[in-house]
């Protein structure tokens, strides 16, 4: 297939005036070695938003890719989380610097709390930390991922910041509706992680989406992908390869009608395929 530089990818303004493209890529699961290489093709493709986390280890392959790239640090989105072990009052801090460290970056665009772990019951504490960070500039913007409801009440009364986004699963399969709703009426943006189901469903295969993608002549994916974006969902799909990479970023030269995002959004099925929030320890 042939690459497609697409310039135009939208943005999302963030509750404190942060703006993140509203399509990014995401490295979980991409091997530590070939991260460079990985990151480096999305940045040639044209993404500037890359998700990441520690404990994928693939932050320094990152970090390289975006210093070979030599793209303007302002012209980079890049956001990494803060990993479980690592929550609480002495020991975020440090976590985030050697995040950033890795990286080779002064700061980082947005930082997550990557689940709320309710059993060590650390992430209020932890949350202040990285408040503290916002303040210090080393972060433009912070957040959470994987938060329910309850958990994110206890933050909205503990502490000072409102998160900036919850990073969380939602595809047609799995939509989430009270938790987006929820964060929407917050101020809180959501974030999509798993957007393709991790190809651990028959998604791509559902008939509802293989006939939208025949109309329009794209692929199940890049339907998928629009129809997030059509919700106002920040996705950023994963891939090794560079052919899926630029299939999944070539998402602005068609638009699902409201009767196909409708057909899609009836796909719901309440399946989640990723960890449960509660048993993430
Ligand atoms: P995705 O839904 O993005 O699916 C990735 C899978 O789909 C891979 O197996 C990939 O295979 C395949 N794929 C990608 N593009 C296509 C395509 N065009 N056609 C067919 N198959 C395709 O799942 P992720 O879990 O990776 O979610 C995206 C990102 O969200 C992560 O990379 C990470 O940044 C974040 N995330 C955050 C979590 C959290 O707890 N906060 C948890 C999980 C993910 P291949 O590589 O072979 O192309």
């Amino acid at each position: 297939m042939a690459e497609k530089i697409t310039p135009s990818v939208p943005h999302v303004e963030l509750n404190n005036k942060t703006r993140i493209p509203q399509l990014g890529f995401g490295v979980f699961l991409v091997d530590p070695p070939e991260a460079q290489r990985v990151v480096t093709d999305a940045l040639e493709l044209g993404y500037r938003h890359i998700d990441t986390a520690a404990i994928y280890k693939n932050e320094e392959g990152v970090g390289r890719a975006i210093a070979a790239s030599a793209l303007p640090r302002e012209d980079l989105f890049i956001t990494t989380k803060l990993w479980n072990t690592d929550q609480g009052k002495d020991t975020t801090l440090p976590a985030f610097e050697a995040s950033l460290d890795r990286l080779g970056l002064d700061y980082v665009d947005l930082y997550l709390v990557h689940w709320p772990a309710p059993q060590r019951d650390t992430y209020v504490e932890s949350y202040r930390v990285l408040e503290g960070i916002l303040d210090s500039g080393r972060a433009r913007a912070i957040g959470v991922s994987n938060f329910l409801i309850p958990h994110l009440e206890r933050l909205l009364a503990e502490t000072g910041v409102v998160p900036a986004v919850n990073q969380i699963e939602l595809h047609p399969y799995y939509q989430r509706r009270d938790l987006v709703e929820f964060g929407r009426s917050r101020g809180i943006h959501t974030e999509a992680w798993g957007p393709l189901s991790q190809g651990k469903s028959a998604l791509l295969e559902d008939p509802m989406i293989t006939a939208i993608a025949a109309k329009h002549g794209k692929t199940p994916a890049q339907v998928v992908l629009r129809w997030h974006i059509q919700r106002g969902i920040i996705v950023f799909p994963k891939t090794t390869s560079r052919a899926r990479a630029a299939e999944n970023f070539d998402l602005f030269d068609f638009e699902l009608t409201p009767d196909e995002q409708a057909a899609i959004t009836n796909l719901e099925r309440d399946l989640r395929l990723g960890a449960d929030p509660l048993e993430v320890n």
